[in-house]
């Protein structure tokens, strides 16, 4: 299952690429769809924890009101709360930014049958950080090297990382600010800095071209999400992840105590 997969070594070209595409679906054939495999994921998050040898690392960027915490909503619906664990990535500390921008990162990868989502990532090092010139180019431009190793370190050390770029266009991303500007109950959802980043949409989506052409490996593939509709981004995820977990070829441990005989009084 290749689709929205950005092949190792190819530049990609964000402008090509049809926020909009449905698949061929309708809304409500995409929805019947996401809801099987909410429960798939459901069983397969169980068999990763119950057999404990594998690690899942999921990584989400986007622009601002782009879909990040709805598609965690919505993907994982069903999953045990328990199973899966969500690092946001906010604003460097002080104390983080004492460090490598890779310090307080690799404490929040997953264990042995664990399942993390990063809600923002290191990526943001190569992103906000070059879009607003936060460090010197020479800093940053070393970093695509620096993270391609990093996340071949994580996968040989077994790890399976999916990273998805939710693509929306700058039109989508003024109708759902505006719908949250009109709507006082998504007023504490409105952040009033989003707006500087917006107007510096064509610089990050350069940074974002750069940081998905160059680091989209075998090991941690990018994925570019259609994502200006909801439940084909939904979707797409979805059936990416469940993919990714059946193509682990999981199976329950092996019963090592004989429990035929045993009984509970
Ligand atoms: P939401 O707005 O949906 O609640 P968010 O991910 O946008 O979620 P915010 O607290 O609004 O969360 O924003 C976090 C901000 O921190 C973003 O603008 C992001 O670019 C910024 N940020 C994250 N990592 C870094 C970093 N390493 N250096 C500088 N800024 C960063
Ligand atoms: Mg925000």
């Amino acid at each position: 299952m290749n689709t929205h997969r950005v092949e190792p070594g190819t530049a990609v070209d964000l402008s090509s690429i049809d926020p909009h595409e449905t698949g061929g679906l309708n809304k409500q054939q995409a929805r019947a769809e996401t809801k099987q495999l909410n429960r798939r994921l459901e069983a397969l998050q169980e068999l990763l924890y119950a057999e404990g040898k594998h690690k899942l690392l999921i990584v989400l960027q986007a622009m601002d009101a782009a879909g990040k915490d709805g598609t965690i909503r919505h993907v994982f619906d069903r999953v045990n709360p328990q199973g899966v664990k969500v690092a946001s990535f906010k604003k460097p500390t002080d104390r983080e930014l004492a460090h490598d921008y890779l310090w307080r990162v690799h404490a929040h990868t997953p264990g042995t049958g664990e399942i993390t989502i990063f809600n923002r990532s290191h990526y943001e090092d190569v992103l906000i950080v070059r879009v607003l010139g936060l460090v010197p180019e020479e800093r940053w431009s070393r970093r695509y090297d620096h993270i391609r190793d990093f996340e071949q370190l994580l996968a040989d050390e077994g790890t399976t990382i999916r990273k998805f770029y939710l693509h929306i266009d700058k039109a989508e991303q003024k109708e759902r600010l505006q719908a949250r500007l009109d709507n006082p109950d998504k007023h504490w959802k409105f952040d009033v800095g989003d707006l500087a980043q917006r107007k510096l949409w064509d610089d990050y989506m350069a940074a974002y071209e750069t940081a998905i052409s160059r680091t989209s490996t075998e090991a941690a593939p990018w994925y570019v999400i259609p994502a200006n509709r909801k439940w084909y981004r939904n979707l797409a995820i979805s059936r990416i992840l469940v993919d990714t977990l059946e193509g682990l070829n999981m199976s329950f441990p092996e019963q090592t105590e004989d429990l035929s005989g045993v009984v509970i009084d």
